[in-house]
């Protein structure tokens, strides 16, 4: 299982279902895409290989920014429906993610019942309730900085506001995460195989961290907001 990112000036598609190709090695049952235009969020997910999704996927469709995710199914059975990504009730926000959210339960229970959820998955309850949190501070980034410090578990995830393409938020905490340097671009990736072909410079995301990946810059910080600078280093591994 893993996640794929890109934000930049180009089409992102391609460097989408390359990276999801690259990550196949680490096992999966389904997989899916979500690329942000002017028309809106486009979706696109699967139950089984990556060269599927490759063909359910709109080749006209054009979108500077996108997430995509390999799923190891641990909540809900492997189906198009319990695929990523996965949106809020609203579909302002898409998010995918990999890991084991360990209090999903209570957290549907005591958050979530006034939504009705669309697949079985302890992914969904994330997202829903980054919504509601937005709701409650009508802003986004703080939204997601109170929905991530009340899971308790894995994850590391992807997360896009459809009305701002310009940024994609991610998380990390015990799931691997690597942030990508490119000239007009960045990537987000669970292993930097899956990107090696874009750019050979990562910057590593600590536990607890949550980071603003825009096409010409890379923002860490602390759950708390606090700031972080971290140097880049050179993946040296045969793409
Ligand atoms: N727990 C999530 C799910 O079952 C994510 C699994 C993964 O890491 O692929 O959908």
């Amino acid at each position: 299982c893993g996640i794929v990112g890109f934000i930049g000036q180009r089409d992102s598609k391609e460097v989408l279902l390359t990276g999801l190709e690259k990550l196949e090695y680490r096992g999966y049952d389904s997989a899916g895409i979500a690329v942000l235009n002017e028309d809106g969020m486009n979706i696109f997910k699967v139950k089984g290989r990556i060269a599927v999704l490759r063909e359910k996927v709109d080749a006209s469709v054009m979108a500077n920014v996108g997430i995509g995710h390999t799923r190891w199914a641990t909540h809900g059975e492997p189906s198009e429906e319990n695929a990523h990504p996965h949106q809020s009730a609203s579909e302002r926000f898409t998010l995918v993610h990999n890991g084991v959210i360990e209090n999903y339960y209570e957290i549907r229970d005591e958050y979530l019942q006034g939504v009705t959820l669309k697949s079985e998955t302890d992914t969904e309850i994330v997202v829903q309730l980054i919504e509601l949190m937005y709701k409650e501070t009508n802003d986004v980034l703080e939204a997601f900085r109170k929905g991530l410090s009340l899971l308790k578990g894995s994850y590391a995830i992807a997360l896009i506001d459809q009305q701002n393409p310009d940024v994609i938020y991610v998380a990390k905490n015990k799931s691997p995460l690597l942030i990508g340097l490119g000239e007009d671009f960045n990537v987000v990736a669970s292993d930097a195989m899956a990107t090696l072909r874009e750019t050979d410079r990562y910057v590593e995301i600590e536990d607890k961290e949550i980071v603003l990946v825009k096409k010409d810059s890379v923002e860490i910080q602390k759950l708390d907001g606090a700031k972080v600078e971290r140097e880049a280093y050179v993946a040296e591994i045969d793409a």
